[in-house]
């Protein structure tokens, strides 16, 4: 591909990969993504897996879908399968290639013999202590075990024993023999397996030693084929040690490369820190709409699309990227100005009464579902005598620009007439019970008859057909830009990040599906919750409020 051709998000990677493709120095390109099944996927793994698909499908390449199943004690089927559908659900697709670490145990084991024969591993069996000791620091040496130079045949048969389950967990490792004074930690003789009498996910008791990750990864990428093994900036110190299996072992070698991973701001991001804010009941579970998971994300409403176009939009670099949620929520509000219908809710109602429409009328008014796209039609909106409006979009003394309902004002009611407020009722205690209000029955759908200019509009619903329903007002998760720099993240949880609260709607929002996506006209982007919703008895998740609030505040 030449420069002319590349896509408009260019960046470092594919420019590697253009010149090689150019170059003749590979001839296709396969990437994978290749997550630890211990948890869910978060916003920072769908930069990692959207860039890796989305290199293969630039380059008429394929991604592979590859669990790193390594470490049974973490590991589960149940994070497996929130996995895939994670990542179909951001319309990539892995085809026949699902793979995991695990596929690759019998033909690991193998190679971990080839390079104890060839001297090149040994089994070590100081205890975990003496090995940290050893190691050495950034500044020192390490120090040789004193079992560095046993036998290759002692090393055969301990090694077998250890696989053979006659010792216990932590009593010998198996090590590649590279170098103690390395400046490079990461090649100080390495941990390749380990002792673990643990059941694994996906090889049941067959296994009690298991191949470290870097023992395995860059293998998995080799009998893959893999042509570019794309990861984190955070490995990059592994890449030696990557690089030495693969020649040591002399089998086909893919080029990793490392890119910043991904911050976003008001958000954490550790696997831990996630299943610490689960366990301890922070939040109501990996999907909770607050959380920076992508079931979170899908709950709340978000849509995949609105991730890739974030995905793509933040780019892909080698410096560290802190991007600002309110990038991530602009891409959201973006997509669903497009898409969504729009339909209307009030949240704090007060009653309206139309002295002048009869009580007993009801006319059904049409409103279009998107003022934007007519061809998405209308639907029927009930008007009757008794409405109910926003308590915000009336007040009693209001100043000049406020263009909302006040004594003697007059206002638009969106999609139906203008009325004027007449009279304020309140109760004992001061507080606005009921607006009687006069309509102009001549303004549907037009401009007053006598060139008057009335310039708010407000929305509204039909006191005797709307229907009460619950809506959950969320907000960030963190008030603080950096959680993981307060004392502890946990404080930093935003205290109003759930209000749960009622909202009237109008009639087309009762019979919704789960996952279905509204606008309230001037209140926000709302989500049919796909858990807690029952038949005609939706629960609303706010996905988004219609501005970003907080550019305000700050
Ligand atoms: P942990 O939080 O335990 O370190 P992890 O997030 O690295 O785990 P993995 O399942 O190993 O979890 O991640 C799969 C892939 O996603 C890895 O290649 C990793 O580099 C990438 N990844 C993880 N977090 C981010 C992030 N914030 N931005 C970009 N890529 C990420
Ligand atoms: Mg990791």
């Amino acid at each position: 591909m030449s420069t002319e051709e590349r896509p408009a998000s260019s960046n470092f990677i594919r420019t590697i990969i253009s010149e090689d493709l150019e170059s003749g120095k590979r001839d296709q390109v396969i990437t994978r993504f290749p997550p630890e099944p211990n948890g869910y996927l978060h916003i920072g793994h769908a930069k990692s897996f959207s860039l890796n698909f989305g290199l293969a499908e630039d380059f008429n390449g394929r991604c592979h879908l590859r669990f790193d199943d390594t470490n049974p004690i973490k590991e589960d089927d149940e994070y497996v399968e929130a996995i895939k559908a994670d990542v179909s659900w951001l319309g990539f697709d892995w085809g026949e290639h699902l793979h995991f670490a695990s596929d690759y145990f019998d033909q690991l084991y193998l190679w971990a013999v080839q390079l104890i024969k060839a001297g090149k591993a040994y089994v070590d069996s100081q205890s975990a202590d003496e090995m940290r000791e050893n190691r050495g620091t950034l500044t020192a040496a390490g120090i040789d075990s004193p079992f560095r130079n046993r036998s290759i045949e002692d090393n055969l048969a301990l090694f077998e024993q250890m696989k053979n389950g006659e010792f216990a967990d932590g009593s010998h490792i198996l090590r590649a023999k590279i170098d103690m004074s390395s400046p490079n930690m990461n090649l100080r003789d390495p941990a390749m397996y380990r002792i673990m009498h643990t059941d694994h996910h996906r090889t049941g008791d067959k296994w009690c030693i298991y191949p470290m990750y870097d023992f395995a990864h860059g293998q998995g990428d080799s009998i893959e084929g893999v042509t570019y093994s794309i990861c984190t900036l955070e490995f990059e110190d592994h890449r030696p040690l990557y690089e030495w299996f693969l020649q040591e072992l002399d089998i086909f070698a893919p080029q990793q490369i490392e890119f910043a991973r991904l911050n976003l701001s008001y958000t954490v991001m550790s696997k831990r820190k996630l299943l610490q804010l689960v366990n301890d009941k922070h939040v109501s579970g990996w999907d909770d709409p607050r959380m920076p998971t992508l079931v979170g994300m899908r709950r709340r409403g978000y849509p995949a699309a609105a991730i890739r176009t974030f995905c793509e939009r933040i780019g892909v670099g080698k410096g560290a990227s802190w991007i600002d949620l309110s990038v991530l929520e602009e891409c959201v509000r973006d997509r669903l100005n497009e898409s969504a219908f729009r339909r209307q809710a009030v949240l704090n109602p007060v009653k309206v009464t139309i002295t002048n429409y009869p009580a007993d009328k009801v006319e059904e008014l049409d409103a279009p579902n998107h003022p934007q796209q007519p061809e998405q039609g209308t639907r029927k909106l009930p008007f009757g005598n008794e409405l109910y409006i926003d308590r915000d979009d009336f007040m009693e003394d209001p100043p000049k620009k406020f263009f909302r309902l006040g004594p003697g004002r007059e206002v638009r009611l969106r999609n139906a007439y203008i009325i004027k407020c007449n009279e304020v009722i309140k109760d004992e205690t001061g507080e606005v019970v009921e607006l009687i209000c006069s309509a102009d029955l001549d303004t549907l759908g037009k401009n007053p008859a006598d060139g008057r200019k009335v310039k708010g509009i407000i929305h509204w619903v039909a006191a005797q057909q709307a229907t009460e329903v619950s809506v959950r007002l969320y907000d960030r998760l963190f008030n603080q830009e950096n959680p993981d720099k307060a004392e502890n993240y946990i404080d930093a949880i935003n205290p109003e990040s759930c209000t749960e609260t009622t909202a009237m709607v109008e009639p087309g929002l009762i019979d919704v599906a789960a996952g279905e996506t509204f606008q309230f006209e001037r209140v926000g982007y709302f989500s049919v919750d796909s858990k807690d919703s029952k038949p005609g008895a939706p629960v609303f998740n706010r996905t988004v409020t219609l501005r970003d609030t907080w550019a305000k505040m700050k």
